[in-house]
């Protein structure tokens, strides 16, 4: 049985078949995330640095990517995440010049946002929901109807926890998801979802809260194939895959975070299903293999130069 995969790699997208759907992975920029300690408050920080250290990486930032997956069913076209948006008082202030790329990251692919059918998140963090609308508030995806878990949709779009928020940062999240999914919801266009529900034909919401209230993941198998796109169940390809453990600093429920991290590291490693990886580095397609306590990430390779269509296999006949 073949499950690899050949991923034809471009400027800011890449794009890869997975059974009989069409996979796109555009990129909206980097989250500089400050120093790695930080990032990770309940570790021993001479544990992290020494695995970073054993994995060539720096100490002092983390950086992560924003892999957005396009899935085209050959009826749907499915958006997974969104970015950071450029609205100036949440995504370009928080997160810098650097990221907002999304839009621009699809036109290159061949992507009009008017195209895409349904806009799936994992999650009403800044990272994945700011970019639902454009800098002026408008929806950026006209046609698209926003499936979110219910708990998500709740927690965040609800302005009056705003006066309980620890800082300001945590008051933008609040503020940021109310822009953000009001306008799709007061639109009719915005549909709650809830554990097992099959969004479209081939994929499927599962439910992991933990990181945020309502966290999802989402199975999306064709022909037998299954690729668990992941959103922030795990933020670091080395950290939180070797320490499963750890806390992320975003986390919401740390313990429920980790109890959903193992129980989804073990299903993908014991199905051998793939994964996408919103953080990990581009374009986050990628499987995972036991290792000590926790696992190693195996990135599928990306071959500049590769013929787009594999040669067909010779004749046998004569
Ligand atoms: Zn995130």
């Amino acid at each position: 049985m073949d499950d690899s995969y050949d991923i034809d790699l471009h400027d800011g997208w890449a794009r890869f078949t997975h059974g009989a759907f069409t996979c796109t992975v555009v990129s909206d920029g980097i989250l500089e995330m400050g120093p790695a300690h930080a990032n990770f408050p309940t570790a021993d920080p001479a544990d992290i640095d020494a695995l970073l250290h054993r994995h060539y990486l720096p100490t002092d930032r983390v950086r992560l990517n924003q892999n957005l997956l396009v899935v085209d069913t050959g009826s749907r076209l499915v958006l997974f995440d969104t970015g950071v948006g450029t609205m100036p008082d949440l995504g370009v202030k928080t997160f810098g010049a650097h990221t907002g790329r999304a839009v621009s990251s699809l036109r290159a692919a061949g992507i009009e946002p008017g195209d895409i059918d349904v806009v799936a998140l994992t999650h009403a963090h800044p990272d994945h929901c700011w970019g639902l609308v454009d800098a002026g508030g408008a929806p950026l995806y006209p046609n698209a109807t926003v499936m979110v878990s219910k708990a998500d949709f709740t927690h965040w779009t609800d302005l009056g926890r705003i006066a309980g928020a620890p800082n300001e940062h945590m008051a933008d999240h609040y503020r940021g998801a109310h822009l953000n999914l009001m306008p799709y919801a007061e639109a009719g266009r915005l549909v709650t979802v809830e554990d097992r529900s099959e969004i479209v034909p081939g994929i499927t919401a599962i439910a992991t809260p933990g990181h945020s209230p309502g966290h999802l993941v989402y199975d999306i198998t064709s022909e037998d194939r299954t690729i668990i796109c992941w959103g922030d169940l795990c933020h670091h390809h080395v950290l939180l895959l070797q320490r499963p453990d750890w806390r992320f600093q975003f986390d919401h429920d740390g313990p429920a975070a980790t109890e959903q991290r193992r129980r989804v590291y073990d299903l993908v490693d014991k199905r051998r299903y793939a994964v996408f990886a919103y953080h990990f580095p581009f374009p986050g397609l990628g499987h995972l293999r036991p290792d000590g306590d926790g696992y190693a990430w195996l990135p599928v390779p990306v071959e500049p130069g590769r013929p787009a269509t594999p040669p067909a296999a010779p004749s046998s006949g004569g």
